[in-house]
This record gives structure tokens, sequence and C-alpha cells, in this order.
């Protein structure tokens, strides 16, 4: 595929997608390369009605394919918070730091054997034809009650993987790449472009 713009301003998920797209897609482009592209309004209940709308707005005003993801992280004794609110879990304008103190905070008094998660992405692909597909990952791990580790973003110091001893953020690009929710869901995708295009 010739082209595709990628409708996230997240640095930290266009370096995971670009890694996992070179060699099919010739030119990764990115919301930021159009300056004049607003960002969507994330008000779905769920990911995929979120990374659709995101896909259906950066195709609409650029012309091109457009590839949105919506992730997050799902911790099971909070039923599934902060889900679809992982950016803005600490608030509105909330940084990574913030949201990780807030997830601290809220399962201070929850014990080690309950602290089950996963990190689910969901990816939305959507063509100027009328083309519409999805593609979803998922990885489980457990909240540690406080950081390790230097790399990725968002919750990735807090989040042991499941069958790994070291977190998301002690983990390098390209091995958090073969394992991660994003991950799995751009490989379907990658997958899928091979085949049909
Ligand atoms: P989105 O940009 O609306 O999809 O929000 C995703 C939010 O979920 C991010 O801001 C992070 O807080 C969290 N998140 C999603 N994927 C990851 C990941 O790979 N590592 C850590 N946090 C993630």
């Amino acid at each position: 595929m010739k082209e595709l713009v990628v409708a996230t301003r997240n640095r930290g998920k266009l370096k995971e997608i670009q890694a996992l797209l070179s060699g099919v897609v010739e030119n990764v482009r990115c919301a930021a390369d159009f300056p004049d592209l607003a960002d969507t309004i994330e008000d779905g209940d769920t990911f995929q009605a979120n990374a659709l709308k995101k896909a259906r707005e950066a195709m609409l005003h650029t012309g091109l394919p457009a590839l949105a993801d919506d992730s997050g992280l799902v911790v099971e004794v909070l039923d599934g918070r902060p889900g679809v609110y992982s950016a803005r879990f600490a608030g509105e304008g909330a940084g990574d730091a913030d949201n990780n103190v807030r997830l601290l905070e809220e399962l201070a008094d929850v014990p080690p054997g309950q602290r089950q998660a996963a990190f689910v992405c969901q990816l939305a692909f959507v063509t100027p034809q009328g083309e519409e597909q999805f593609f979803d990952g998922r990885i489980g791990g457990t909240i540690l009650t406080a950081p390790r580790g230097e790399r990725g973003f968002g919750y990735d110091p807090l989040f042991l993987v499941d069958g790994y001893e070291r977190t998301m953020a002690e983990l390098g690009v390209s091995e958090k790449n073969a394992i991660s929710h994003r991950g799995q869901a751009l490989q379907l995708f990658r997958t899928f472009l091979e085949q049909e295009r």
C-alpha cells in the first residue's frame, strides 16, 4: 500500500505502528502531518466505536485510507476501568504520571493476587471506497505497587506482563511490539494488507 494516514498524535503509538508496518506501507502519515485535522472527540462507550470514529474522520479529512487505534487498560477489580477513559483517568488534561498515581491510589488496598489487568487494542481501517475493517489484540498482566522500567509510555511501568518477569516498560521496543495488544492487532492488519492488496 502506498499511503496510509494513522489517526494519532501519540508519538509512542506512532513509533510502534510505523515499526510494525514497515515494508507493507510505503508512506505512513500521521495526524501531525495534517495541521487542520481536528482531534476526534472520543465519546464512544467502546474501543471499537472510538477507533471507528477516529478513522472515519481522518479518512474524510485527508482522502486517504486511514487507520485508527483505540486502546487502554482494563483492570478486573475495577470492573474494567479505566477502559475507554485510560488517557484521562486522572481527569481532563492528565498526563501519564498522573494517571499512574490515580491507578495506584485506586488499587492501594487490593492484594497482589487480585491485581489482574489487560491492555486491549482495537484498530479500525477505513478507505475512501467505504471499506471498514476491525482488528484487535489483548495482553494480560498484573498491576504492580510501584513503577519499574523507563521505556514505553502510559501505564507500561506498572504493568507486569503475564509469563514474563518484566514490566512493559522493561521490554525493548521490538520485544513489546512482538507481544503487545497493539502489536497483535497490527500483525493482523499487516497480514490483511499482505493478502488483500
Ligand atoms: P487512546 O489514545 O484514547 O487510545 O488512549 C490510550 C491510553 O491507554 C493511553 O493514553 C495510555 O494511558 C493507555 N495505553 C494504551 N496503550 C498502552 C500501552 O501500550 N502502554 C501503556 N499504556 C497504554
